[in-house]
């Protein structure tokens, strides 16, 4: 078995072309496209959040991956328009080569207590020998996912678009959220932040949550 931290892999974002690209559409409602200098897009799209204009947030999208535990992707599975493809349990069985022939588990970030993680682990341990015990006598893929447990190591894609983003991070960055999905989405906006500040700088985040426990943000070039 492995125990593995979360993570999140993304493009790099162009902050100044999304923004721009946000305020073309917008001033095209007033036809004003011959307004644009080269900081325009700051001032006017910070109006139109402040205004509830946010529909023209909705023209630009980002995709990200996604490696976090089974709880985390359910919950954030429910935010109905974003898209999302998910790893498969019915058609990845753990015990293959291509798996290493183990089963992955996100280490939790929020049980400190030694004897608590110690309790955890051998439950963990548990699960993966009856996999491969069942494994071993033909169970297929189908049946070996009932025995996965929320803890699960799954990796998925999703893509949504400005508007949705800045919801998600409301609710999900939030100190009301199960700290595995803060773990990751706290970081997240941050980029979000540093890239897209017209667009994201007013959106609040739980700032008590330790931040050695954020997941990585990897960016590719
Ligand atoms: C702290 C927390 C605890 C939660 N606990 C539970 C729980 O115990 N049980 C549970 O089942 N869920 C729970 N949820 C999930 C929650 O109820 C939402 O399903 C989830 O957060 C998706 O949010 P959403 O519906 O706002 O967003 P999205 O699906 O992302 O939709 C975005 C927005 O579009 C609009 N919208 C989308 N679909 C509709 C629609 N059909 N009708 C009208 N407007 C729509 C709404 O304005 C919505 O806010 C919890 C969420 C949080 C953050």
């Amino acid at each position: 078995m492995k125990i593995i931290k979360p993570w999140v892999e993304l493009a790099e974002i162009d902050g100044v072309k999304v923004m721009k690209s946000l305020e073309r559409a917008a001033k095209h409602c007033y036809r004003t496209e011959g307004n644009i200098k080269e900081n325009s897009y700051d001032h006017f799209l910070r109006n139109c959040i402040n205004r509830g204009h946010e529909s023209v947030l909705e023209h630009e999208k980002v995709t990200i991956r996604i490696c976090c535990d089974v709880g985390a992707y359910k919950d954030i599975t429910r935010h109905r328009l974003a898209s999302f493809s998910i790893e498969s349990t019915r058609y990845c069985n753990y015990s293959k080569d291509k798996f290493g022939n183990q089963i992955s588990f996100i280490e939790p970030c929020n049980i400190e207590d030694e004897e608590l993680f110690l309790a955890w682990q051998q439950c963990m341990e548990q699960i993966e020998k009856t996999y491969h015990e069942m494994a071993s006598k033909g169970a297929t893929p189908d049946q070996l996912r009932f025995l996965l447990p929320h803890s699960t190591a799954a990796e998925l894609t999703m893509t949504a678009n400005i508007r949705e983003w800045r919801h998600i991070f409301a609710l999900r960055a939030d100190k009301h959220a199960h700290p595995s999905i803060q773990q990751f989405m706290i970081p997240l906006l941050l980029y979000f932040k540093k890239q897209m500040p017209a667009l994201f700088d007013e959106v609040e985040y739980n700032e008590e949550f330790d931040p050695k426990k954020y997941a990585e943000i990897k960016i590719i070039q």
